[in-house]
């Protein structure tokens, strides 16, 4: 019998339960053992009672369950050789030689490299006499397939990640909750949500809230952007709007590089001597990641997981390691270094102040 295991890693997003419950239920529909790595990479590392085989009622009600059940961890042992060999050495005891891992790019190139090195690892393991070749014998291969967790939707090569509609409905929500405040009193309010490196979520949310004005990393604000954005906030109250909302992104960006934070933005509302505006801040923080995840990331993590247990049973030694992303609606395999390394491109690109770069990747994204 082949044995599956399935963790969560990196941030926890909503869906990811949605997954775990999707691959456990695939695999023994396949006819396989399915298992759960408890606490990401850590659980693997660690292994004994983090590591556990699941039955088919062990999921139950999971799909409604938000953040993730397994656990989730950043662990810093994986980050080295030896930490990976452990791994291997648990992998193999439990008798495990196929992984599916849910989470973010740094999670997804843990694990390219994770099986780009097994066949070392292996015998690294014989070497030190911590296996017999008979034990390592079965396990030559090591097949690993990537779904992407994340409420940033910040993953190339597909249109949306597990858990960023969740998310973005949240935001949304929050936003409606504060407007009707922020139109009581005729206040103003500076709105940070999450998203790293990646404007998506404070894009959307703005689109769909229709913000004032918007700050993202991608697209960094002009040198003037103090003189527009308080013309346009003045045009909307001269229109009769009362109440301002401004979304700024965790990762928003001067042109020159320098960070656009709430302060600056509350500050320049408030002042006096221009706007005068009643301002508040308002850091939706960990909101955006918490409760049950909405309906399209439940599908999304229920036909993703579907399809990620038959990549890893299709897999053959010579198939690249996938991810499986949606692009155009359909549910589809991709090269998952190529992704991660176009995800890096961006995140690069906006380091080095190179913004025409990132937008032409990120708009090279969208228009695949
Ligand atoms: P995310 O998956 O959300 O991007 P991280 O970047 O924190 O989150 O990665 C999660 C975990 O994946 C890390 O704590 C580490 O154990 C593992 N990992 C990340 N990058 C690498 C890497 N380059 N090599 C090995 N392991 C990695």
């Amino acid at each position: 019998k082949k044995k599956i295991a399935i963790m969560t890693s990196g941030g926890d997003s909503p869906g990811m339960n949605g997954v775990v419950r999707a691959c456990v239920r695939m695999a023994i529909h396949m006819g396989c053992d399915a298992f759960c790595v408890y606490e990401g990479y850590e659980g693997l590392v660690q292994g004994g009672s983090l590591i556990r085989k699941m039955e088919w009622h062990d999921v139950r009600g999971w799909l409604s369950e938000g953040g993730t059940l397994i656990g989730t961890a950043r662990c810093m042992a994986f980050y080295e050789r030896p930490g990976r060999l452990t791994a291997a050495k648990n992998m193999i005891l439990n008798g495990i030689d196929a992984l599916i891992i849910c989470g973010g790019d740094g999670s997804l190139t843990g694990a390219d490299k994770f099986r780009a090195e097994w066949p070392s690892l292996l015998e690294e393991l014989v070497t030190k006499g911590e296996l017999r070749p008979e034990q390592v014998q079965p396990y030559k291969h090591l097949n690993i397939v990537g779904l992407v967790g994340s409420i940033d939707n910040d993953l190339s090569g597909t249109d949306a990640t597990i858990g960023c509609y969740s998310a973005l409905a949240r935001i949304c929500y929050a936003v409606d909750l504060i407007e009707a405040t922020a139109s009581s009193h005729s206040r103003a309010f500076v709105i940070e949500v999450m998203g790293r490196h990646c404007g998506w979520l404070a894009l959307m949310a703005g689109v769909a809230t229709g913000a004032d004005f918007i700050f993202i990393p991608e697209k960094p604000s002009e040198d003037n952007w103090r003189e527009q954005m308080c013309s346009i906030v003045r045009q909307h109250r001269e229109l009769g709007k009362r109440k301002t909302i401004v979304i700024i992104a965790e990762g928003a960006l001067d042109k020159q590089g320098g960070k656009i934070t709430p302060t600056m933005v509350k500050d320049l509302l408030a002042d006096k001597e221009g706007l005068g505006l009643d301002t508040r801040i308002t850091t939706l923080g960990h909101v955006q990641r918490g409760g049950t995840a909405v309906a399209y990331d439940r599908m999304l993590a229920t036909l993703q997981g579907v399809e990620a247990v038959r990549a890893v049973l299709e897999a053959t030694p010579e198939t690249k390691t996938c991810f499986i992303a949606i692009t155009e609606n359909k549910i589809v395999r991709k090269p998952l270094m190529e992704a991660v390394i176009d995800t890096q491109k961006v995140a690069k690109a906006i380091q080095r102040q190179d913004f025409d770069e990132a937008m032409a990747l990120r708009d090279a994204e969208f228009s695949e």
